[in-house]
């Protein structure tokens, strides 16, 4: 017996041994970025971007993966997260819905705040009201009536239950007091695809999506979503919702990154490290500033920091979700 147990202590500090290793020597296999929503759509746009310098501080040869799991409002690509090895060799990249889901479904297979490890807020992105090309519509004021007339035969388009444009639109349907009919989809990118095809009829999404769509007179635009203008050249003509009458009016959304609870911390520190040398590279800067989105640079960057910014968003948005009676099984 007292030999056994000999042998079980060599054996753990051996394995123990061989972990930390292993974790000196990540990165040394490709890492899968998890994507809850459909490839092209915003969430994938700043999870290829933010990869891209991601490379530069985890070695110019670790090749990223992005997985698409796709569907339910990022519901299915958290549960995978959630499931997937504690190694560092699969995380996640979500936006508002890891605060929105856990509001919005009243069953799900994971919980948010426990079975993740929190790694940082990469930015935050405002949102358009964009309208199909065949809309005669040319301004918001013009939209609105548009609206009042037809209230329910308006399509809306979103990326699923708990989505941001889901969260938008529910938003605006409730302060403009008209329910339309949603059509969910399984990421942006088929729904404006759709919208450009005059197949649905409105869209609120992040300007990461629409702003090439807008510049390229594709969908038509009609507001923002944040309190202020945008400075974007392309998108400074366009109101926000709170000046153009629906008063207080205003949704922000953020991305975040995160691993498997159980990712071991020497391992999750350099995630952190690359993240935060990721965050300052200037090609990310630029791009994210081409498409008015705003790279993080505050404490939301820590772990700490960003999980008590979730747990906040989480309960911000919780009485104004039941408030508008959205809820999905
Ligand atoms: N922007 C989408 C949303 O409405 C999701 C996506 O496709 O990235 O949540």
């Amino acid at each position: 017996m007292k030999k056994l147990m000999h042998w079980t202590v060599i054996a753990a500090a051996a394995m123990a041994a061989t972990g930390a290793q292993a974790d000196d020597a990540y990165p040394s296999k490709p890492i899968t970025i998890i994507v809850p929503f459909t490839a092209g759509g915003p969430t994938d746009r700043v999870a290829r971007d933010l990869a891209e310098s991601l490379r530069k501080p985890l070695g110019a040869k670790t090749t990223i993966v992005i997985d698409n799991a796709a569907g339910a409002g990022s519901s299915i690509g958290i549960a995978k997260a959630a499931r997937a090895q504690p190694d560092g060799y699969t995380l996640l990249i979500n936006h508002i819905g890891m605060a929105t889901v856990p509001n919005m479904y009243r069953k799900l297979s994971f919980d948010v705040l426990k079975d993740f490890e929190y790694l940082g807020i990469i930015n935050d992105v405002p949102m358009t009201l964009v309208g199909k090309p065949a809309l005669a519509a040319n301004n918001y004021k013009e939209l609105a009536e548009w609206i009042s007339a037809n209230k329910s035969k308006v399509n809306m388009a979103n990326a699923g239950i708990g989505s941001a444009s889901h969260l938008c639109g529910l938003l605006f349907q409730s302060t403009i007091k008209t329910e339309m009919t949603t059509v969910p989809y399984k990421g942006a990118a088929p729904a404006i695809a759709d919208l450009m095809g005059n197949q649905v009829d409105l869209l609120c999404d992040q300007t990461t999506n629409t702003t090439s769509q807008i510049e390229g007179k594709k969908v038509k635009a009609y507001a923002v979503t944040t309190k202020q203008r945008l400075s974007t050249p392309s998108l400074k003509s366009l109101p926000t919702l709170d000046e153009a009458g629906l008063k207080g009016f205003e949704v922000t959304i953020w991305h975040g990154m995160y691993a498997p609870k159980g990712t071991p911390p020497a391992v999750l520190k350099k995630i952190n490290d690359a993240l935060k040398v990721a965050l300052k590279d200037p090609e990310f800067i630029k791009k994210s500033e081409q498409l008015s989105a705003v790279v993080a640079n505050d404490k939301r960057v820590d772990p700490a920091g960003h999980k008590a910014f979730v747990e906040a968003e989480i309960n911000k948005w919780g009485p104004i979700i039941k408030a508008a009676g959205a809820y999905a099984d």
